[in-house]
């Protein structure tokens, strides 16, 4: 009887330190930017935001991943990026070549395999080529055949899913400040700035607790970003804000060694 006491007193004592190890263990979160962007802001020309987004990142000592939309980039300004991201040691991604909306009956699955390789030729010279392919709109394929096709065809050709698990409406925001600072170049920013961080920190909250839901533990999170003002002008905020409430904030890449992101859902998208 007393073997059996003491028995269930230790397996109890072995689970409560497990779950006080788990519980406290910190959330993690990494940062990845899609599309590319060249265009200058009011009171912001090309290269001073691209900068404050590498300036935010290297101060916080994190590497992230540019998704690139190749057509965009595929310029002067655009090879200008996607040097500083490449020397700065962040990852360049592929995001296709013209953005498409792959559901559309307009989009198959052929024409989307060669908005791949159209934008791999791209971005293959870099040091920092990174072999993951971001499905715009985060649609993976809406039958069978495109989603079966497009696994098929990134295996085939050495790619991975860059995968989100955290997604929000940065775009939203930044089109909404755009647009009012082009109106008014004294514009306040404070109030865009404010809803910015809870916007995304109540997504990435959010998500975390139905990756917790789905694995028992805190998943590692890739966030989606857009490379534009809004991440240049509040980057370094939002991780610090992560921060002070507790996240861990890492390298996409180490976030990508997740087994959560080795899952192959059966959705359709
Ligand atoms: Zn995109």
């Amino acid at each position: 009887m007393n073997l059996v006491w003491r028995t269930q007193a230790v397996i109890l004592i072995i689970t409560l330190l497990i779950s006080q190890l788990a519980f406290g263990q910190k959330p993690r979160i990494s940062f990845s930017f899609d599309d590319g962007s060249t265009a200058d802001f009011p009171g912001y020309q090309l290269e001073e935001w691209n900068g404050m987004i590498l300036k935010a990142l290297d101060k916080h000592h994190i590497k992230s991943v540019l998704f690139v939309a190749g057509k965009r980039m595929n310029n002067p300004q655009g090879m200008r990026v996607l040097k500083s991201w490449d020397v700065a040691n962040h990852k360049i991604g592929n995001h296709t070549w013209t953005h498409p909306y792959f559901p559309s009956e307009k989009v198959s699955l052929a024409d989307f395999e060669k908005e791949l390789l159209k934008t791999d030729s791209l971005i293959k010279g870099y040091s920092n080529y990174y072999k993951y392919f971001r499905f715009p709109y985060l649609k993976e394929g809406n039958t069978l055949e495109k989603r079966d096709g497009m696994r098929e065809f990134l295996a085939e050709n050495g790619y991975k899913n860059g995968h989100v698990s955290v997604d929000a409406s940065d775009w939203y925001i930044f089109g909404e400040l755009l647009k009012n600072l082009k109106e008014n170049s004294d514009l306040n920013i404070k109030p865009y700035r404010d809803y910015y961080l809870e916007h995304i920190y109540d997504r990435a909250q959010f998500y975390d607790s139905l990756g917790t839901a789905l694995t028992g533990r805190n998943i590692d999170h890739v966030l989606l970003l857009h490379h534009n003002l809004t991440s240049a002008l509040f980057l370094d905020d939002l991780i610090n804000h992560f921060k002070v409430n507790g996240w861990e904030v890492i390298d996409t890449e180490l976030a990508y060694k997740d087994p959560f992101y080795s899952r192959i859902p059966s959705v359709l998208l």
